[in-house]
């Protein structure tokens, strides 16, 4: 929709504004290849912006002086623009005279605004000037609020902005997409007892009429439009000094305790990262802006010198922070610091290559973990990603790495883990195969040589394979330009002069049409590594078959190091010999052998026992990490044979019997000075064995409960969440009301937003719409409520769609806006019932665009395949169960 706004014209509003004097640089820095929807006849390379702020009645007042050269004769300048309303808008000539006037339009759908002109505008520099005023949203789009209880217990409210992937259009006019690249200079009118941050130190501040403050904040570099930022709150700020620059945190007054070992991580990082990428920081400063509240999708955000993270993801609160929350807050910085280099100083061209962005910070994350937290175990954290990523990309509706993006929805839909898990495993498989020095020598090279500038996935490639890593981009490209997984099958092996030999034959992995992927298989160059002794040999597949010889003939295990992207089928035999062999093997490969021989038997490709006989090789008493995810499998195998209580009662019996004595060793509280891996084991066993029912931890939590009512502290923090977790599961009313009260007195906005969460994790279908309807009042905070809804879509994912579809448009509400096709997925991720699928259909077609509707169709292809092997699944699980009962 087109619909007319105002007529320019030289406005007594804009007498006086000058033209900037500002030297352009050369023209045409856009890559005109890239699909995009702005018409490329201008560029704009400086933008000038001044905002004020009205917190209160949520809207904004803006003005935009643009330094822009049209570079193709035009009638029309197109730019983006959404919910913006235009009050005036100016062309003036860089060589002077009078300003030109046109028409300003805007369109809705499209989010552009279209000045359009009487006459051809010649090429040359331009001052486009624009008046203009926005909305301040309540999710995290643009710019919005977040509201909580100050320090006193007061109502509070800060603001913050969210630009990516195409929000920045929400707060100033702009070319906003990531290859106009332009300088931002930012002035703000803000309470004056608040403070206001930006990319950039600010310059200066005086005090203005009205309570007010004016902050200009130093030039950014050139950079994208959606790495702009600004907030504004009753803020603190710690900081020091590292990597020859000042690092820092913004926290809500009052929270600066608990902001320390975020800042300690940026300070470790940001020297790591400068020598790592070979380029140093290159902004006077980086902070890093915690906001209260959340979103269904994101945790953080690059802005560059002004990441922000939601509080829960970075403050250490000892009051209800776990040991999960603490490492992913050293994770969480590493990944957004990453993105500094990867993203804000070197940005793909167009959101087709975005898995550049995601997937290199989230391997960066888990490298820069490994680094300064050996103890952590975060390689089995990536055979997790893998395994995350391959459950999506093994069905038909999955999408190759790099992806078409035409539309900001499809933008929007891109940040799944395919570009996050799938990126981050294919960069470690590549990593593995260049070998890290050259690789970091790859990434070195190609930061130095597109630094402010924008790259597509094959110019990361070239980096490599001119530092050495030959052969790198024939692989690279099988695995990004083409969806799916390979499958390797391994022929029986024969010992010959000491070595063991076998042949690898190469089809595709598919969890949802075996047969056809097997018929008509897509071909991988793919980078095997096997071992079979002390030594690992390495071969690239090429064709069909390929020759496999390895070092020593005991047992073969294929993708040693588990840094390959494929699935590995053994013949029987050497499944047998493997799953003896558990034990003994790296914590890593025991993790990713076993996810890889369960996947294979869940979606058909073997026995369901053979599966199984790996998983119960999992010594209970074994590295603590690989153990938590084991139990997770046993727990994933349990919500599968929903309908088969005898079943689900064998596998509750087996966990209680393994696992219970791992728990009586850890105690039900944190030891001083305990392992990390164990603290991170403790909740998952006490979640899950409270799941099971188990007597002794269901005693403890009641007695936790009842004493935690009469005393905060009676919980230790770190497990807080757990054991109300085992309360909030088995509730009754007055379990339910006793956690509502508390959530309702408490002045943290994490504790607040973790108790709302809780209340919609009850079993008891009563209690779970009683937490739907919570959600739908003001209660629980307007960032809040959607947490409830997905809470509640755990246990009753059918309740909480019917309920979400019945009062959609509030629902709507209460969801980012850029996520809102994303938020039927989540809530059916845990359902397996075939007779939600013409539910999701039917939402799809209602609501959603025919291009748009790849997550929904995700759900229902993994709904369709899981159903399809639902009765199997069942039927030899519990025959392997009965014939193999605990010691
Ligand atoms: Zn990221």
């Amino acid at each position: 929709m087109k619909s007319f706004i105002a007529l320019l014209s030289a406005s007594a509003a804009l007498a006086g504004v000058p033209a900037s004097a500002q030297l352009l640089p050369k023209a045409d820095t856009v890559d005109p290849t890239v699909p995009t929807q702005l018409p490329r006849t201008a560029i704009p390379h400086h933008y000038a912006i001044s905002v004020t702020p009205h917190a209160q009645r949520l809207a904004f007042d803006g003005r935009v002086v643009i330094d822009l050269e049209v570079i193709r004769p035009t009638k029309e300048l197109v730019l983006n623009a959404a919910d913006l309303k235009i009050a005036s808008a100016l062309l003036r000539s860089g060589k002077g005279g009078a300003p030109l006037t046109g028409r300003v339009s805007v369109n809705d759908d499209a989010q552009t605004l279209t000045i359009s002109f009487p006459r051809s505008v010649p090429t040359g520099a331009y001052t486009l000037t624009i008046l203009y005023s926005g909305k301040i949203n309540t999710q995290a789009n643009g710019l919005f609020a977040l509201d909580y209880k100050n320090k006193e217990g007061k109502n509070a409210r800060s603001l913050f902005s969210q630009f990516e992937a195409a929000d920045a259009r929400r707060f100033v006019p702009s070319w906003d997409e990531p290859d106009y690249k332009a300088t931002f200079d930012l002035t703000a009118r803000v309470p004056a007892n608040e403070m206001a941050v930006s990319n950039m130190p600010a310059t200066s501040s005086r005090n203005v009429a009205g309570g007010l403050k004016e902050v200009r904040f130093q030039r950014t570099p050139i950079m994208s439009s959606y790495l702009l930022f600004f907030a504004s709150g009753d803020f603190e700020r710690v900081a020091k000094p590292a990597g020859g620059r000042e690092v820092g945190i913004v926290v809500s007054r009052g929270n600066g305790s608990k902001a320390h070992y975020a800042l300690d991580a940026e300070a470790q990082i940001l020297p790591y990262f400068n020598d790592y990428f070979g380029t140093p920081y290159p902004l006077p400063k980086l902070d890093n802006v915690a906001g209260p509240g959340q979103s269904q999708f994101f945790s953080a955000m690059e802005n560059w010198g002004a990441i922000f993270t939601f509080e829960y993801a970075i403050l250490d609160d000892p009051a209800i922070t776990t040991e999960a929350q603490r490492q992913d807050i050293f994770a969480t910085e590493a990944h957004e610091m990453a993105h500094q280099w990867f993203g804000d100083l070197v940005t793909m061209a167009w959101w087709d290559d975005l898995w550049l962005n995601e997937g290199f910070a989230s391997w960066m994350e888990n490298k820069t973990t490994q680094h300064f937290h050996p103890d952590w175990g975060a390689e089995i954290d990536r055979v997790g990603s893998r395994e995350g990523a391959m459950g999506l990309d093994a069905l038909n509706s999955t999408h190759p790495v790099v992806q078409q993006v035409r539309t900001v929805e499809q933008a929007n839909q891109a940040f799944d883990s395919i570009s996050y898990s799938k990126g981050e495993s294919v960069i470690a498989m590549l990593e593995d195969f260049a070998g890290p020095s050259v690789w970091r020598e790859g990434i070195r090279r190609y930061v130095a040589a597109h630094a402010h500038q924008n790259t597509r996935t094959t110019d990361l490639w070239a980096a490599q394979e001119a530092a050495g890593a030959h052969g790198l981009s024939v692989v690279a490209k099988d695995f990004t330009t083409q969806p799916g997984i390979p499958l390797i099958t391994v022929a029986p092996s024969q010992c010959v002069n000491g070595s063991t030999v076998t042949a690898l034959t190469q089809t595709q992995f598919s969890a949802d049409r075996r047969e056809e992927a097997a018929a008509r298989p897509l071909a991988w160059h793919v980078p095997v590594k096997a071992t079979a002794g002390s030594t690992a040999a390495q071969v690239v597949t090429a064709g069909r078959t390929t020759r496999l010889t390895v070092p020593g003939c005991g047992p073969l295990l294929v993708n040693a190091g588990q840094t390959g992207y494929y699935r590995t089928l053994y013949t029987p035999q050497q499944s047998a010999v493997l799953a003896a062999r558990v034990p003994q093997l790296p914590a890593a490969d025991q993790y990713g052998l076993i996810a890889n021989s369960v996947s294979l038997s869940l979606a058909g490709y073997q026995p369901m026992a053979t599966g199984l006989d790996f998983l119960s090789a999992m010594p209970a008493n074994g590295n603590a990490k690989v153990v938590q995810r084991i139990i997770g499998r046993w727990d994933d195998l349990y919500d599968r044979l929903d309908g088969a209580p005898a079943t689900q009662a064998m596998i509750a019996a087996r966990a209680q019997h393994d696992f219970g004595p791992r728990l009586q060793q850890l105690r039900f509280v944190p030891r001083a000075g305990e392992p990390a891996v164990d603290a991170l084991l403790r909740p998952t066993l006490i979640g899950t064995l409270g799941k099971y029912r188990d007597p002794r931890v269901l005693a403890e939590a009641s007695w936790l409960f009842a004493a935690w009512q009469q005393n905060p502290d009676a919980i230790a923090g770190s497990l807080k969440a757990t054991w109300l977790g085992v309360i909030a599961r088995n509730a009754d009313q007055a379990a339910w009301t006793a956690i509502r009260a508390k959530a309702q007195a408490t002045n943290s906005a994490i504790e607040r937003a973790t108790l709302y969460r809780l209340l919609g994790r009850a079993k008891d279908d009563r209690l779970a719409r009683q937490a739907l309807e919570l959600a739908l009042t003001d209660e629980p905070g307007k960032t809040v409520s959607s947490g409830l809804i997905t809470a509640v879509a755990e246990q009753h994912p059918r309740m909480a769609i019917d309920f979400v579809l019945a009062h959609l448009a509030q629902v709507n509400q209460l969801i980012d806006i850029s996520g809102r096709s994303r938020f039927m997925q989540r809530l059916a991720a845990s359902s397996r019932d075939p007779a939600l699928i013409p539910v999701l259909e039917a939402y799809a077609k209602a609501n959603l665009g025919e291009s748009d509707r790849k997550p929904v169709q995700q759900a229902i292809d993994r709904i369709r395949s899981e159903s399809v092997q639902a009765a199997r699944i069942r039927a030899e699980t519990g025959a392997w169960l009965a014939a193999h009962p605990q010691g």
